[in-house]
């Protein structure tokens, strides 16, 4: 696991923008696990600025959203479909049948959550997959004792994430009880994940994941299982890691490729 601390968010955004653009230099046609929630959004905003300056291209990559609100149809606003829109796809040359997130509104869900899987086993896998952690240490909506071989499934929100998420709506009750989410098993058979966190509400968790131990009541600490892993933070979402110093050293002394 390689651990990033920089400056601030726009850097960490850069940062994470770098990851994907190595990656698209390499494999035009990557498949990308893409993430919601308010973390990524300079990243997508990084992205779109390559694209727009000729340095990206999207045309041949292929896409897989970690997860959506059930009950929310894709033109909702708050809907994770609704978001991807907004915050990337409509701004970069990717094609629409590339395009993948959960459906809301599906009604048969265990069938629809093994297609969505089947999906990304045709498509090769997941190339690179992004990732933010929750307040309680989840990632997509892994809540705290979701399965760390868990797959793509139904998942009931946890009340701490149901508040987290109150701020884009315009009631408590309004935010939905219930997510497709891909599971742990499906995020850890990413070629690549790279995990984001800013701000001083995520330094706990986010050390939780990494010097803690692995336990389903951090889902994001199943990442110190992975072979490649990126963690990029700002200084406040580090601010409690105890081994700070030495990730910076680390980092510092890369070996050149
Ligand atoms: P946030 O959400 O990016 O809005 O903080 C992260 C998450 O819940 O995974």
């Amino acid at each position: 696991m390689e651990v990033v601390i920089t400056p601030d968010y726009d850097a960490l955004s850069r940062k994470g923008a770098e990851l994907v653009a190595s990656l698209l230099d390499k494999k035009p046609n990557a498949v990308l696990g893409l993430a919601t929630g308010s973390t990524p959004i300079g990243l997508y905003k990084e992205l779109i600025r390559m694209h727009v300056e000729g340095r990206l291209d999207f045309a041949q990559v292929t896409t897989f959203n970690l997860d959506e609100y059930v009950g929310l149809p894709p033109d909702h606003s708050q809907s994770y479909s609704y978001f991807m829109w907004e915050h990337l796809f409509k701004d970069i040359n990717i094609p629409r049948h590339a395009i993948h997130v959960p459906s809301g509104t599906t009604t048969n869900h265990q069938s629809y959550c093994e297609w969505y899987e089947e999906e990304i086993r045709r498509a090769g896998g997941i190339d690179l997959q992004i990732l933010g952690i929750g307040g309680d240490g989840h990632i997509a909506f892994n809540e705290p004792g979701s399965s760390l071989g868990s797959r793509t499934r139904l998942k009931t929100l946890t009340e701490q994430t149901i508040e987290d998420n109150a701020r884009f709506f315009d009631n408590l009750s309004d935010v939905p009880r219930y997510a497709i989410t891909m599971g742990v098993g499906t995020i850890l058979e990413a070629k690549q994940c790279v995990m984001l966190a800013n701000g001083e509400k995520k330094a706990e968790p986010v050390a939780r994941a990494i010097e803690g131990s692995v336990t389903s009541m951090n889902t994001a600490s199943a990442l110190q299982l992975h072979a490649d892993v990126n963690v990029i933070l700002d200084e406040p979402a580090s601010s409690q890691l105890k081994l700070r110093q030495y990730y910076n050293w680390v980092y510092q002394n890369k070996p050149k490729k």
